[in-house]
């Protein structure tokens, strides 16, 4: 079992949540191939029935209403398919590329009837353009090849019709088929990964591991944008009180510490967005109930609580001052800029009025003081 397994790269290359994501990366950056690549197909469907027409077929045999009818398929699916979910999107495809090749196979069966003789060509070009379909895996495309090859056998060897050499050549093409979309399959998850890691760390903060300037900004403007009624955002500038003198006393190092620390205690609550906006700065979003206060507020008793050691700070501890904003339901029209302005100017009022606390003030209304653990 575990040999089968390890032959699928889409069963054992990633985990089971990545391989879901991977799927999603996949079907976003080749939905539009594909399609394309479908559209193709029917054409040449109804290019390989003109060419049969003009050498005197009828334009109503089985062998080219089975190619229409393929080529209304794709087409119909094709037009049908843009409000589909991404995995139905795929499954949609499957049923189709299953349903097409049972169409192929009534062409086979009466294109051998007319001409005396099935020619390689044909099934050949369908386990190539199989092959192509970018939005497939090796199970996938797999399965599908056996559908084409049992309707191979099914017609040599429950029909009368001659077959010539083309399970000899179609067995040869799936063979090197098959080895081809296994590394094509590793290859694309590999190359999944190492997209996924670079995205990783252009979007963290190499110490601290939380989320950096860069990333924040698309962040905000959703959070801003899906805001529900009832609901308040609140956004706190935090930035550490007295944090040169550590440095200056403690070393470089231990200052790193203590981000480090701090990190830890702003990250513990899930539902925070946490960002290291840049040296001992930290930018947090926090949604909650409009009838509950902000959970923000008590991050520098939180802090303060911790008592790490600053011999050079008033408080004896290290301690932190916060500006915050909270705004209420419908949030969409705010910018990000704006926002972190006004808490910036919070925050300079709460290191003025001595650090260690929170200022807090609700958008379209006035200051409010906030806790004090001074
Ligand atoms: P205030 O209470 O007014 O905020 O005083 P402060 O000394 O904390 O403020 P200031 O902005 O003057 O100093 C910030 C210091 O943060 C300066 C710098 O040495 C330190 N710092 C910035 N980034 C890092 C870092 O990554 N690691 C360490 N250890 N220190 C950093
Ligand atoms: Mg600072
Ligand atoms: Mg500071």
């Amino acid at each position: 079992m575990q040999l089968i397994k390890n032959y699928f790269p889409a069963l054992s290359y990633l985990d089971p949540a990545s391989e879901a994501e991977f799927r999603l990366y996949l079907v976003a950056s080749t939905r539009h191939i594909a399609q394309r690549l479908a559209l193709i197909c029917a054409l040449l469907l109804l290019v390989f029935s003109a060419t049969d027409i003009i050498l005197g077929d009828q334009w109503h045999s089985l062998n080219n209403l089975s190619r229409f009818i393929a080529a209304i398929l794709i087409v119909g699916f094709a037009i049908y398919n843009r409000r589909l979910t991404p995995d139905h999107w795929l499954q949609g495809w499957l049923a189709i590329a299953a349903l097409v090749l049972l169409l192929l196979a009534v062409t086979f069966y009466s294109s051998a009837q007319y001409f005396g003789k099935l020619g390689e060509g044909g099934p050949l070009v369908v386990a190539f353009a199989l092959a192509a379909i970018p939005i497939f895996n090796l199970q996938q495309k797999l399965l599908l090849w056996l559908q084409l090859s049992a309707s191979i056998l099914f017609l040599k060897y429950c029909t009368d019709t001659n077959t010539g050499w083309t399970l000899f050549y179609l067995s040869i093409t799936l063979l090197l088929c098959l080895s081809w979309q296994r590394q094509f399959d590793i290859l694309l998850r590999s190359q999944f990964k190492t997209v996924r890691l670079e995205q990783q760390k252009a979007e963290t903060d190499q110490l601290t591991g939380l989320l950096n300037r860069r990333s924040f900004e698309q962040r905000l403007q959703q959070k801003l944008q899906q805001l529900p009624p009832g609901q308040q955002l609140s956004l706190g500038l935090l930035d550490i009180d007295y944090f040169k003198r550590y440095n200056d006393h403690y070393g470089h190092l231990d200052g790193d510490l203590v981000l480090v620390q701090l990190s830890r205690l702003l990250s513990a609550d899930p539902k925070l967005l946490v960002v290291r906006f840049g040296g001992e700065e930290f930018i947090l979003v926090e949604q909650h109930s409009a009838s509950s206060r902000s959970t923000l507020l008590q991050l520098p008793d939180k802090l303060a609580a911790m008592a790490i050691p600053h011999q050079n700070s008033p408080f004896g501890v290290v301690t932190a001052s916060i500006g915050i904003i909270t705004l209420n339901y419908p949030a969409s029209g705010y910018q990000s800029g704006q926002l972190m302005q006004q808490a910036d100017q919070l925050l300079y009022q709460a290191k003025q009025q001595g650090r260690n606390q929170a200022r807090q003030q609700f958008l379209a209304s006035t200051v409010q003081q906030a806790t004090s653990s001074a």
